[in-house]
C-alpha cells in the first residue's frame, strides 16, 4: 500500500471531526438556547422578528422564535425539534426546554475538556433525568376535574408575561371553559376549540361562543338568516347533477328532446332536495357545490344553506349538533340530522358568518379573540393556544407544579444528593445535570431585573427547609409559596427535561459530522434564499448569540 490517502468523499463534502464536531454542535445548540433565553419569564422580553418580505412578528413565544428564525445549522435544528417537540405534547414550556437543552450542553462542554467521555457524559445526563421525573413528581400537586379555579390558575400562568397579561383573569376563563366543554371520554383534542381573531376592540371584549362558527355566507340571498331550533343536515358530496363521466356529445334533433334533457336534471335535483326536506333540515351544511337550480329550490323550503364548508367545519358540526354526515342524499333520514337552538348569519370582523349555537352539549367550541392591532392579536393567540393546551394537560393528567422556579431548585438540590449515590465518573455529570437546571430560575431572576445569586441563595434555604414550593414571584421580587400564583401542569416539565436531555444526549454523542455540502458556506439545501438571509453557522449563529446577548451576563 502506498501512502496515497484515499479519498471516499466527493469534493465539496466536509468533514469534522472528534473534539472539534463537538464544539462546534454545542456552540450551535448553545446559540440556540441564547436567542430565546431573554423572554423567560413573565417579565421575559419580546422579540421583534423580520422576514425577507418585510412581514413582521412581535413574540415572546420560545417556539415561534425559533420557527421564524430561519435557522440552517444542522445541530441547532436539533434543538429548536426540542421546542417542537414540546409545543406538540404540552404547548407550553418552550423556551423552558431549549434553555434546558442549551445549559446541558454548555456544562457538558466543561466535562469533556476535563477528559470525561461523551459516553460516561450521556450515561450520566440519563439517570439524572430519570430521578428528575420521580423528583418532580414527588412535589406534584393534585387537581380535581372540578376545580375550576386551580384550571384557571394554570390558564393564567401561561399567559403570564404575554400579549394577554391585561385581560388574563377573562381569559383565562373562557379558555377554561372551552376546554371542559370539548373534553370526552377519549381525551381531549384542543383542536375542537377554533379561535378566531377579530381586530378593532379591545381584549375584554372576546367571547366563548358554545358552538361553531363556519367562515362562510347563505348561499342565495332569499334563504332565511335565522333559523330557531334548527334541525341541521351536514352532506358531504355536491348537490348536484353529477357530470355525464364519458366525455360524450349529446346531439339532440328537436327542441323537444333538450327540454327533456333539461327536465330530467331539473327532477334529479328536485329529488334531491326532497330528500333533504322530508327528513326534516330546516339548515344544511354542503362541503361541495349547490346547483343554482338547487338553491333554488331550498331557498323556497325556506331552507339555509351553506356551500364549500371546511372539512374541518364539518367534522365540528358532527360533533357539536350531533349530525351524521350524510353521503347519499337520496336516503336522508331524520335520525342524521343533528340539532341546535339557533343557525344564524352575523357579522364578525367584517365578514357574514354563520354561528351555531345552542347545541345541546358543545363539543366544539370557538373563541373569539379581540384586540387593537393584528399584531397584539396574534399575539394573544398564541399565549390562548399555550393556555388551553395547559389547562388540557392539567385536566388529563390531574397534576401541577408551583412556578417560578421552584421546581428546578427542588430538583438541582435533590440531584446533587443523588449524584452521591451514583459515584464514579457518571457522578460528573449528574452534578452538572444539577447545575444545569438551575439556569431557569437563575433566567428568572435576571429577567426580573433582580440579582440571580440573591434568588438562588433564598431559593435554596427555602426548598432546604422542605419549602418545596417556594419560588420567585417576578412581580414582587420575593421569594414566596407559589401555589397560589402560579402554577403548571407537572407534564411541562417532564416533558421539557426528557426532550432537552435527549437532544443533548444526541448532540453530545456525535464525533464525526459529514456534510454534503459547505457547512459554513450557508444553505446546501436551500434553494432561494436571499443575499442577505441567515448563512450556516458562521453569520447566524454569530447574529443570534448577540441578540441573547442582551439580556446580561449569565
Ligand atoms: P415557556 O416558553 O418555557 O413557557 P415562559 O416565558 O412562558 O416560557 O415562562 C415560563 C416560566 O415562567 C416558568 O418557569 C414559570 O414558572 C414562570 N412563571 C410564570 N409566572 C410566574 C410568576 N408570576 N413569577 C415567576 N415566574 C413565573
Ligand atoms: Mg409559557
Amino acid at each position: 500500500m502506498g501512502n496515497q490517502p484515499l479519498i471516499v468523499l466527493s469534493e465539496e463534502s466536509q468533514r469534522t471531526s472528534g473534539k472539534d464536531a463537538q464544539s462546534m454542535n454545542i456552540t450551535a445548540g448553545t446559540a440556540v438556547a441564547e436567542a430565546v433565553r431573554t423572554t423567560l419569564g413573565p417579565k421575559g422580553m419580546d422579540k421583534m422578528l423580520v422576514d425577507s418580505t418585510g412581514s413582521v412578528v412581535v413574540t415572546n413565544d420560545g417556539v415561534t422564535i425559533l420557527d421564524e428564525m430561519d435557522i440552517e445549522h444542522p445541530a441547532a435544528n436539533m434543538v429548536v425539534e426540542v421546542a417542537q417537540t414540546q409545543e406538540d405534547e404540552v404547548g407550553d414550556g418552550t423556551t423552558t426546554a431549549v434553555v434546558i437543552a442549551g445549559e446541558l450542553l454548555s456544562k457538558a462542554e466543561d466535562l469533556l475538556d476535563q477528559d470525561i467521555h461523551a459516553t460516561i457524559l450521556a450515561q450520566g445526563y440519563r439517570q439524572a433525568a430519570e430521578e428528575a421525573k420521580n423528583i418532580v413528581e414527588g412535589i406534584a400537586i393534585e387537581v380535581e376535574e372540578d376545580d375550576t379555579e386551580a384550571l384557571e390558575s394554570v390558564a393564567r400562568t401561561a399567559m403570564t408575561g404575554k400579549g394577554a397579561e391585561n385581560a388574563k383573569d377573562h381569559l383565562s376563563e373562557l379558555v377554561v371553559r372551552a376546554i371542559q366543554s370539548v373534553a370526552d371520554e377519549e381525551g381531549i383534542d384542543t383542536d375542537n376549540v377554533q379561535v378566531e381573531t377579530v381586530v378593532g376592540s379591545s381584549i375584554d371584549e372576546s367571547d366563548l361562543v358554545e358552538g361553531v362558527i363556519v367562515d362562510k355566507e347563505r348561499v342565495h340571498d332569499n334563504m332565511p338568516k335565522f333559523k330557531e331550533d334548527a334541525d341541521i343536515a351536514l352532506v358531504d358530496t355536491a348537490i348536484e347533477v353529477p357530470e355525464t363521466e364519458l366525455d360524450t356529445e349529446v346531439n339532440v334533433s328537436d327542441p323537444e328532446q333538450l327540454q327533456q334533457f333539461l327536465d330530467q336534471e331539473e327532477k334529479q335535483l328536485r329529488e334531491m332536495v326532497d330528500a333533504i326536506v322530508d327528513a326534516g333540515a330546516d339548515v344544511v351544511f354542503c362541503q361541495k357545490g349547490i346547483d343554482d337550480m338547487a338553491q333554488h329550490y331550498l331557498a323556497e323550503e325556506g331552507i339555509l344553506a351553506v356551500r364549500r364548508a371546511k372539512k374541518s367545519d364539518m367534522k365540528a358540526l358532527a360533533r357539536s349538533t350531533g349530525a351524521r354526515v350524510i353521503s347519499n342524499i337520496e336516503d336522508t333520514t331524520a335520525d342524521d340530522l343533528g340539532f341546535a337552538g339557533s343557525v344564524s348569519e352575523k357579522e364578525l370582523a367584517g365578514d357574514e358568518k354563520i354561528f351555531v349555537e345552542d347545541v345541546d352539549e358543545a363539543r366544539a367550541v370557538t373563541l373569539i379573540l379581540r384586540g387593537g392591532t393584528e399584531h397584539v392579536v396574534d399575539e394573544v393567540e398564541r399565549a390562548i393556544q399555550d393556555s388551553l393546551g395547559v389547562v388540557a394537560a392539567t385536566l388529563e393528567d390531574g397534576k401541577v407544579v408551583p412556578g417560578g422556579g421552584a421546581p428546578e431548585t427542588e430538583l438541582s438540590l435533590q440531584l446533587r444528593d443523588f449524584a452521591d449515590s451514583v459515584g464514579g465518573r457518571e457522578q460528573l455529570a449528574v452534578e452538572s445535570f444539577a447545575d444545569a437546571i438551575d439556569v431557569i430560575p437563575r433566567t428568572l431572576a435576571e429577567n426580573a431585573g433582580l440579582d440571580p445569586i440573591d434568588s438562588l441563595v433564598e431559593l435554596r434555604s427555602e426548598h432546604d427547609s422542605d419549602n418545596t414550593s417556594f419560588g420567585l414571584d417576578a412581580n414582587t421580587g420575593e421569594v414566596a409559596d407559589m401555589e397560589g400564583e402560579a402554577v403548571e401542569p407537572l407534564r411541562v416539565k417532564t416533558q421539557a427535561i426528557e426532550s432537552a436531555t435527549e437532544a443533548a444526549v444526541m448532540l453530545l454523542r456525535i464525533d464525526d459530522v459529514i456534510a454534503a455540502g459547505d457547512l459554513k458556506g450557508g444553505s446546501g439545501d436551500d434553494d432561494d434564499e436571499p443575499a442577505g438571509g441567515p448563512g450556516g453557522m458562521g453569520g447566524g449563529m454569530g447574529g443570534m448569540g448577540g441578540m441573547g446577548g442582551m439580556g446580561g451576563a449569565m
